[in-house]
């Protein structure tokens, strides 16, 4: 793959889908390098996309993956019913640790870059960009959310209600009473599906199967096994194999590969990361394997909602964002009834439904 400022043109990224807006941003002083990209607008309101800081293996690998998740997020905000398109904002972390001094200079300088994008952009905290980061981007005041500690929590509600759905279809019934999970990623979303499934299980007095869990940070381990001392840790490279009813992946993007399917024994798989399928035909291998995929950008928008909110009315409101985010699970019932009537992959007939919506914005 070229390096994108050396030859050929955007357009011959294979991520690249006509979208419309792709800035490179570099600041020699602060230490600023990365791109802000957004991929559908609506006239009515700047398109949403959080911010992430990262360590990449090039330029290309940066803007990939800002073509992305950028798209992604048109599709999760029109599911999700709001009417913002989709951006992303990309940071390449070239030093790692930095000291905090350093790091107020990168974020200061990112801002001026977000505010020249004044209706057109809003953003808030991806990995590696946290609450302390936005108190630096003054400069684009206006244009950041985030602040609220209630989204994480308001994702994991989605994907917990989602799996019920998912249950349902698959077992008739709603009840964890002896189902088994593989949690992929053991960081903020993880957890908060762990506090959600043994909060059902105290409720109900039910017993759950066995729990797994993986994460490739040994801290999230130790926290995990201090936590939730019934969780099974298991190795990462293991975690997709467990012989479980549900494997949620609540890490990274591309966990569901050729290589990774074959070797699934979950029924249902439903967890938080963006971008969980390789490519779109991984989707539809897994409805031919009869495995059930809930689509990410579906059921993974709770943390958006409480953000567009917050950016729409200035405040949070937690009963109105929660009935929206309880919203989630009919949504995704939508798209596997329709799935199931038409022999088509939930991931392709929840695209279909998304690019109806945000086609119709310009
Ligand atoms: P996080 O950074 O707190 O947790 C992710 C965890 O995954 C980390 O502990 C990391 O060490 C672990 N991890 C990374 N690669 C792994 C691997 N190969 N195997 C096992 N563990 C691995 O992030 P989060 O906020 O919990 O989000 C998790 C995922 O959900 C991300 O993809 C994020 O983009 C997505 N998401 C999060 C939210 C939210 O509200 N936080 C909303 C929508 C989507």
């Amino acid at each position: 793959m070229p390096d994108f400022l050396a030859e050929k043109s955007i357009k011959d990224f294979s991520e690249f889908d006509d979208h419309r807006f792709v800035a490179y941003l570099q600041d020699e002083a602060s230490g600023l390098e990365g791109f802000i990209v957004i991929h559908r607008s609506n006239p009515s309101i700047p398109s949403f996309g959080a911010t992430r800081l990262w360590q990449y293996g090039s330029l290309n690998e940066a803007l990939q993956d800002a073509l992305r998740l950028s798209r992604l997020m048109s599709y999760k905000s029109a599911m999700a019913g709001l009417d913002c398109g989709g951006a992303k904002g990309v940071i390449i972390d070239k030093v790692g640790n930095r000291d905090e001094k350093k790091r107020k200079e990168l974020f200061r300088s990112y801002a001026e870059k977000v505010a020249f994008l004044s209706t057109h952009f809003v953003t808030g905290t991806d990995a590696g960009v946290f609450r302390r980061d936005l108190n630096s981007m003054k400069a684009a005041k206006n244009q950041i959310v985030g602040f609220n500690d209630n989204a994480t929590f308001l994702t994991a509600v989605g994907i917990f209600e989602s799996i019920k759905v998912c249950l349902k279809e698959i077992y008739g019934n709603t009840s964890f009473e002896g189902r088994s999970f593989a949690i992929q990623g053991l960081g903020k979303v993880g957890n908060a599906l762990l506090t959600l499934i043994e909060k059902e299980m105290k409720k109900s007095g039910i017993e759950a199967g066995k729990i797994y869990g993986a994460d490739i940070d040994p801290k999230a381990i130790a926290l995990c096994r201090r936590k939730f001392p019934k969780v099974i840790i298991v190795k990462p490279e293991e975690i997709h194999k467990q012989n479980v009813d549900v494997f949620s992946p609540c890490a990274l993007s591309g966990s569901l590969s050729s290589m990774t399917i074959t070797e699934i024994r979950a029924k249902i798989i439903a967890g938080s990361a963006n971008n969980q399928l390789a490519n779109e035909n991984i989707g539809v291998l897994l409805h031919k394997l009869d495995i059930l995929y809930a689509p990410d950008y579906v059921i993974n928008a709770g943390g958006l909602i409480a953000v567009f909110d917050e950016f729409k009315n200035k405040t949070y409101r937690e009963n109105k964002v929660l009935k929206q985010v309880l919203e989630i699970p009919n949504t995704l019932q939508n798209i596997l009834r329709k799935s199931k009537k038409e022999n088509t992959a939930p991931n392709i007939i929840a695209n279909i439904m998304a690019e109806k919506i945000f086609n119709s914005y310009a």
